[in-house]
């Protein structure tokens, strides 16, 4: 047997030395906790699952932040109903917006003037400007920052990944999802970054009749739970379509939303 230790792809090779790009937080920070929600692709309710979790857990009484870094497609500030007013800055460190139940907030829509102008940049300008959402924010004390990933696993996550220091991923899928491909995409990546993941979340899982209460599966059977099974991971909540939940999201108004359908992350966030 060979006391070799030096590390070797499966293909007996040298494994290449992983290079280090991890910035350092801005000195007002003191994160305790870091959790990237994923999606293979947009449209799933990632943002939604962002805003749900970091709720969650700040009425568990953690304080609790939330860094959008899908800087293309910024929803968080909406659903939160925070506006480039509620930034502020000194010369060399910006302060997150506050909601109002007190969950910090930085989002490269509080930076525009128009929410509805669009971010064409090229990705280096992007993860640079998300890079500075960690050396520039001064995000006090958190307990746990929930990080609105880019979807997919394209060059922008993978910076975000490299560059932050990520301690756990959420992804979240809907029914209509090729569930396997992102889920083993994901933690293809996770595997790469070292990174755990904590769970699955299955977003516009059902419709409830609002006669009955029957779940009705719209897209048939869900494959989530085999899918999570075969992989090890736990399914930490189904989430139903519900109106009143877009309602609250498209208002600014998520903070008043009563679905609490994130208590599965009692069980997992005590894992990281
Ligand atoms: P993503 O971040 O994956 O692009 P969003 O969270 O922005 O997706 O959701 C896209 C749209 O779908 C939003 O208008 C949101 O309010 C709505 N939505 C997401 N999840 C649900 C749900 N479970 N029920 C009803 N509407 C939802």
């Amino acid at each position: 047997m060979s006391n070799d230790n030096t590390p070797k792809s499966n293909t007996g090779k040298m494994a290449p030395p992983q290079p280090n790009f991890k910035v350092d937080p801005n000195p007002g920070s003191h994160v305790k906790k870091m959790i990237a929600v994923v999606s293979g692709k947009g449209g799933v309710g990632k943002s939604s699952v962002t805003a749900m979790s970091a709720l969650w857990t700040s009425r568990q009484g953690h304080s609790v932040g939330i860094l959008d870094a899908d800087i293309t497609g910024p929803s968080i500030p909406r659903m939160f109903g925070v506006t480039p007013y509620d930034l502020s800055a000194n010369e060399n460190t910006i302060f997150p917006a506050t909601s109002v139940t007190g969950i910090k907030v930085m989002s490269m829509n509080l930076l525009m003037e128009n929410e509805e102008q669009p971010v064409i940049w090229r990705s280096p300008v992007i993860t640079g400007a998300l890079k500075q959402f960690w050396t520039d924010v001064a995000w006090g004390d958190v307990d746990y920052l929930f990080v609105d990933m880019p979807p997919g696993t394209g060059d922008v996550p993978l910076t975000v990944f490299q560059s932050l220091p990520v301690d756990g991923i959420l992804i979240v899928t809907t029914p209509q999802d090729l569930v396997s491909m992102i889920v083993n995409k994901a933690v293809g990546m996770a595997k790469m970054m070292d990174v755990p993941i904590l769970g699955i979340v299955e977003n516009m899982s059902y419709i409830k009749c609002p006669h009955c209460g029957e779940e009705i599966h719209m897209f048939g059977k869900s494959h989530v739970e085999e899918t999570a099974a075969k992989e090890g991971i736990p399914v930490v909540a189904r989430i139903p379509i519900d109106a009143a939940m877009t309602a609250a999201c498209d208002t600014g108004k998520i903070e008043y939303y009563s679905g609490d359908f994130m208590s599965g992350l009692a069980e997992v966030l005590p894992k990281i």
